[in-house]
């Protein structure tokens, strides 16, 4: 048997998705672009952190000639190269490729590079299999990860230096050799079996997602106990195992919140519960003209504008829709130049835009709030306009979190993606599912991206769905107040579920 690092990996997390990859790979969820979009700044980061170490010889990566890997390695190693990436190594039953191997007097310090900003279990756990495999075949010395220093903050230019941040792992790495024999044996025996019994669990999630999650939780309907609002995935496992999995099969003496009781409650009724005199406390808040504002944000691993920090949320677009007293609705948008820092100019055309008065409503706040504080640190000459709009946010979340109104498709999620399909099922309109971009992970990667794209026409098109997207943002808080008004006005004082 020889095994990849990460299928050593995939195998800690859980044998039978081990056993479903060797066996019925075709049972794994498709890669979504939000995966493959960290697959490739994962890339990146490990090109860049060749720089800490230069002058280093590359092992080229031939899938379909892993023995050349190995022999070149070998060769290098003989003739006395001092920096080597992507170093292969078959030994002990692992197949292994080092990031970078250094060495170190008559040994080696082998260095893994993560694009996480610090050390995770799984890492010590991947660069233990690695020393497993190296340190039959060359003297270790160190191990090290090389993650990124989320603290960074880029100058003109890119530091490598302070981009990362380097942590000696070898005393866990070597305390966990003695345990990886036993671990590959019972890997080994389980793959020579039928496959193994293993039942959902909160390890499907950890330390990641599972690729076969769909797959082994097929049998779960929806909704279940897997959708109570607020509740710890132990704790919704630990129903599971109970046999518990219908709101139904829950006992009377189990705990619940209001927000979890109302959830089942209007689930089994199909009516939405509303508290009208939470929702008109909300309202009296708000004063005209209201700013319904959204930002749409990218981040990079890697800094690319001076004075970006690693992984700090750059807003490069916004949208606004502005409600007159009168009833006249405007729009306003702003989407940046993908060539250029965003900030400057987007600073510049909110301050603009957002009127001086009135509130200004946003879904989740504390984001948009957040982001503007950032922008006020980048540029002190508008901070004081920064944070005098921080002033005036008031958050469309709000009624629904705190159950002024519970609709029982809300399924124990108050983000605006299940809000607003709950309350307006059947309108056009409002359908995120029409457009080309849709969602906020969606629009990120796209404009990350977009800079690195040659084609003008397509640049174009992409530029009108991003638009187009944070547009229904903005719109979908304008119906969805519009809609609590409205409630207000004709519905009786007590909270009621709606007949
Ligand atoms: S979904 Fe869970 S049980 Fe199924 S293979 Fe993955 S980790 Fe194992």
């Amino acid at each position: 048997m020889t095994l990849s690092k990460s299928q050593y990996i995939r195998g800690l997390q859980c044998h039978k998705s081990l056993w479903l990859y060797k066996n019925r790979p075709e049972l794994r969820s498709p890669i979504d672009a939000q995966t493959q979009s960290l697959f490739k700044s994962g890339d990146s980061v490990g090109e860049l952190a060749k720089e800490l170490f230069p002058d280093g010889t590359e092992i080229a990566f031939t899938p379909d000639d892993f023995q050349g890997m190995i022999t070149k390695t070998k060769e290098l190693i003989e003739r006395g190269q001092e920096v080597i990436y992507e170093a292969t190594f078959s030994q002990n039953g692992i197949f292994a490729m080092a990031d970078i191997l250094v060495k170190n007097g008559s040994s080696w310090d082998m260095y893994e590079v993560k694009s996480s900003t610090h050390v995770k279990e799984y890492h010590t756990n991947d660069a233990s299999i690695q020393w497993f495999a190296l340190s039959s075949v060359i003297n270790l010395n160190r191990a090290f990860i090389v993650h990124i220093n989320n603290r960074y903050v880029r100058e003109k230019s890119l530091d490598v230096h302070g981009l990362f941040t380097i942590v000696d792992v070898t005393d866990v790495v070597k305390e966990n050799q003695s345990l990886i024999p036993k671990k590959l044996d019972a890997i080994e025996k389980m793959l020579k079996r039928q496959m193994p019994v293993v039942d959902i669990g909160a390890h499907c999630h950890d330390p990641f997602r599972c690729d076969f999650y769909e797959h082994c939780h097929a049998h779960i309907p929806y909704p279940s106990i897997f959708n109570l609002y607020w509740l710890r995935a132990d704790k919704k496992y630990a129903l599971y195992q109970q046999g518990i999995v219908h709101y139904k099969d829950l006992p009377k003496e189990q705990n619940l919140t209001k927000t979890q009781s109302i959830q089942i409650e209007t689930f089994n009724r199909q009516k939405p519960y509303i508290d009208k005199g939470i929702i008109k406390t909300f309202l009296n808040d708000i004063s005209y003209p209201i700013n319904f504002f959204d930002f749409e944000t990218f981040q990079n691993a890697i800094p690319r504008f001076e004075n970006q920090r690693s992984y700090e949320q750059i807003p490069f677009q916004y949208s606004l829709h502005i409600l007159h007293e009168d009833g006249e609705l405007q729009h306003k948008e702003f989407l940046a130049d993908e060539q250029q820092d965003p900030r400057e100019a987007l600073i510049k055309h909110m301050l603009a835009d957002i009127t001086p008065k009135g509130s200004i409503i946003a879904y989740n706040k504390g984001f948009e709030m957040g982001v503007i504080r950032r922008l006020a640190e980048f540029s002190p000459e508008s901070a004081s306009s920064l944070l005098a709009l921080n002033e005036r946010f008031i958050d469309l979340i709000v009624p629904f979190r705190n159950l002024g109104y519970y609709h029982p498709n809300f399924h124990g999620s108050f983000s605006l993606k299940s809000v607003l399909p709950a309350l307006f099922p059947n309108d056009k309109e409002l359908d995120y599912k029409a457009l080309d971009i849709q969602d906020g992970g969606m629009a990120m990667d796209t404009f990350a991206n977009l800079h690195l794209l040659k084609d003008k026409n397509q640049r174009e098109k992409i530029r009108a769905d991003l638009l187009a997207y944070c547009k229904l943002d903005t719109l979908a808080m304008v119906r969805i107040w519009e809609k609590l008004r409205k409630e207000v006005k004709s519905l009786p004082k007590q909270p009621i579920l709606l007949s």
